[in-house]
Order: C-alpha cells, then sequence, then structure tokens
C-alpha cells in the first residue's frame, strides 16, 4: 500500500497539528474518543442505518430461536420464516459450501435454500 506520509498531518477531531508517528490519527486519547464516539452516534442515530441493522438482528434471532428448538441443524418452510418477520433481503455474508452450494448468512446463522421454499438452518462453527 501506498501510504501518504506528510510532515503536517492534523487530528481528525480537533485539527490539531500532530506530533509523533507518522501513523497517529489523533493528538491524544480524548480525541480519539470523542472522534469514535461522535461517528459511533451518527451511525446509531441514522434511520436508514437503524432499520437495516434491526432487520438484521430480527433475522438472526429467529434463525437463533429455530435452531434453540431443534438442535445443531433445522429445516424450516419460507412462510414459517415470513410469519415471524424474517427479511430475506437482508444478510451479513454468503458462503459457497464444497459443492457449491450457498449459505446465506445473518450473522453467525445461516441458511440454504432447499427444494419446495423450505430452508435448512445452521449456525456457523467456531473457527
Ligand atoms: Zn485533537
Amino acid at each position: 500500500m501506498n501510504m501518504l506520509r506528510t510532515d503536517k498531518r492534523a487530528c481528525q477531531a480537533c485539527g490539531n497539528p500532530i506530533q509523533g508517528r507518522a501513523d497517529k490519527k489523533f493528538c491524544n486519547d480524548y480525541c480519539r474518543n470523542h472522534f469514535n464516539n461522535d461517528l459511533k452516534s451518527r451511525d446509531t442515530y441514522n434511520p436508514l442505518i437503524r432499520s437495516i441493522n434491526n432487520s438484521l438482528q430480527r433475522n438472526r434471532k429467529i434463525l437463533a430461536g429455530i435452531l434453540e428448538q431443534k438442535g445443531e441443524s433445522a429445516k424450516t418452510s419460507r412462510d414459517s420464516l415470513l410469519r415471524q418477520g424474517f427479511h430475506f433481503k437482508y444478510l451479513t455474508h454468503i458462503r459457497t459450501s464444497k459443492n457449491g452450494r450457498l449459505y446465506y448468512y445473518c450473522y453467525e446463522y445461516g441458511y440454504l435454500p432447499l427444494e419446495k421454499d423450505s430452508f435448512l438452518i445452521v449456525k456457523k462453527k467456531e473457527e
């Protein structure tokens, strides 16, 4: 990676020049905390982000709830998921299994679409 290095770097929180290491972004801990808290609260109050986060967490809870009742993996239907408020358009990532099947994940819980609108629910194993 080509890092841009200048002698006059400005603190990302207060804009004052920074002394010291080339990779420093803030003049002190106060500025770093201030900046990070600010970012966090901006994200938390952004309605779009909040609504997507809620949907992702609801999805995760629904998948977790199904596995809690049924063990390591479980089959369920699209209707059952929809009835519980599952939003298929929200997922965190997709994994491809060795045999080329796509698993759709909400955090550590995932589902594999099967035939006839049913799904296999799985939990990602610790790595
Ligand atoms: Zn500062």
